[in-house]
């Protein structure tokens, strides 16, 4: 899922400052499981416009704002939508962009998009792909080396590693150790030493 993070009230701020009047859209998909969108988080922002002095005709949850046809199903024909100055959305940039096509609104995004990611448990994300649009996953146990590889490396390893971490971080396991562990236990080392892969 599109992993994101809340922009500081001031930038959300300072982006409204055309807009006495919005509409508060939430995300019930990536948004809402990261907990940027979820009931508690919705509320605290209508409350901190309102604080400041912005109207907020309404908060509504689109069940996934990255969808055109969920958006215009849910709120091409709300009134408050169509009446706010601007839109505000508590979702990925994917969703603030079919909100903004669907519609000649001003829609500002209330979170950054961090990356696409890999649920551990909820508020722990790991970041296993970067969505090369050219998977090697084949090739690599199943282990991502343009991702988890600090140096993005596709021939590794860099020859840095020490004990099976990262030169570059020592917090992290070096992804060719473990492709490498990976595709032995599975008797498929002749991939790690005899394939080369072209640098993207
Ligand atoms: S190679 Fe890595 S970055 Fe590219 S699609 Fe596969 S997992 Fe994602
Ligand atoms: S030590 Fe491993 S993960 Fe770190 S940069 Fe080198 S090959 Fe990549």
């Amino acid at each position: 899922m599109i992993i994101t993070k809340k922009k500081p009230n001031e930038e959300i701020l300072e982006s409204l400052s055309g807009a006495h009047t919005v509409f508060v859209a939430g995300c019930g998909s990536c948004a809402l499981k990261c907990a940027n969108s979820d009931e508690k988080s919705v509320a605290l922002m209508k409350e901190f416009l309102e604080q400041n002095g912005k109207k907020v005709l309404q908060a509504f949850t689109v069940e996934s704002a990255c969808d055109m046809r969920l958006v215009k199903r849910d709120l091409l024909k709300n009134e408050n939508f169509k009446n706010a100055d601007a839109v505000l959305a508590l979702s990925c940039g994917a969703g603030v962009q079919a909100i903004e096509t669907v519609c000649a609104k001003e829609v500002i995004p209330a979170l950054n998009s961090s990356y696409v990611g890999t649920t551990e448990r909820i508020g722990v994300y790991k970041k296993f792909c970067s969505v090369c649009g050219s998977c090697v996953l084949a090739l690599t146990g199943g282990i991502c080396p343009k991702t988890r590889c600090a140096k993005g490396l596709v021939n590794g390893p860099c020859g840095g590693f020490v004990n099976g971490k990262c030169e570059i971080d020592a917090d992290k396991d070096c992804a060719w150790v473990l492709i490498y562990e990976k595709l032995k236990k599975n008797g498929a080392l002749d991939k790690f030493v005899n394939q080369y892969l072209k640098p993207a």
